[in-house]
Parts: C-alpha cells; structure tokens; sequence
C-alpha cells in the first residue's frame, strides 16, 4: 500500500492539482486521457478494486460516484461514462479502487 501511486496523489505527494474533492474522493486529470474529456474519480481510502470498495465502504463509493456526476456535469454537455476496470484482464493497471469520467462533448468555454 505504501507504494500506491494513488495514495501518495491523495496525500498530495506529488502536488496534483485536484479538479474537485469531497469527503470521501479527490478527482484529478488522467495523465494520459485517452477522450477530450479523462477524469479520475479516486476514494481517499486504500482499497484494490471497486468491488471491494463496495464491500468495505458503500458510503465512499457512493460519494465517489457523486463527486463524478458533479465533474462530468462541469465538464462536458452531461453525456458522459463512468468507468471501473475491475482486474487484470479488464485493463486495471492501478490497484487502487478508481473511476473513469470520459466524454467526447466537453462544454464549450464560455465567451466571455
Ligand atoms: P486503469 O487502467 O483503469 O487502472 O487506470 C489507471 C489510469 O491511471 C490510467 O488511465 C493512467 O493513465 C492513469 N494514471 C497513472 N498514473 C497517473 C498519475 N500519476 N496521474 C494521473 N493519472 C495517472
Ligand atoms: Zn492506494
């Protein structure tokens, strides 16, 4: 656990500008997004996956997926994914419990 690269981000390790936090997650850029819009929704707390988030502490979880909506809302037009690659053979290369945000239609920038 020490080594986890997303519990020294949520411990501000490596400065990580934050897009949006609650209680229980922080929401950050994907390092490398692979859609206009890419944000990771991280639980404060260490767990591997979502399915034992979802075992160990619904209440993060759900806060997690509230602060996800919330971003996906800012960000882009309201069409929007939410994510979890669960397991090796469905691509999770990091073992801490994390959602993707992606959409193809960000919100366009205001005028003024
Ligand atoms: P997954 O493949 O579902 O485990 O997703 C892990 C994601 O974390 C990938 O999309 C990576 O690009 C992203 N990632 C890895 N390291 C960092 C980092 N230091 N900052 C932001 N995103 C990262
Ligand atoms: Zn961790």
């Amino acid at each position: 656990m020490n080594d986890c690269i997303f519990c020294k981000i949520v411990a501000g390790e490596f400065g990580t500008a934050l897009v949006a936090e609650s209680e229980h997650a922080i929401a950050f850029k994907d390092i490398s997004p692979r859609k206009p819009v890419h944000i990771l929704v991280v639980p404060r707390e260490h767990h591997r996956d979502v399915a034992e988030l979802s075992k160990m502490n619904p209440g993060a979880l759900a806060d997690l997926v509230a602060l996800g909506c919330r971003v996906a809302d800012e960000l882009s037009t309201g069409s929007f994914r939410l994510t979890f690659n669960t397991g090796e053979e469905a691509g999770q290369t990091v073992f801490h419990a994390h959602g993707h945000i992606t959409s193809t239609t960000p919100k366009a920038a205001s005028a003024s």
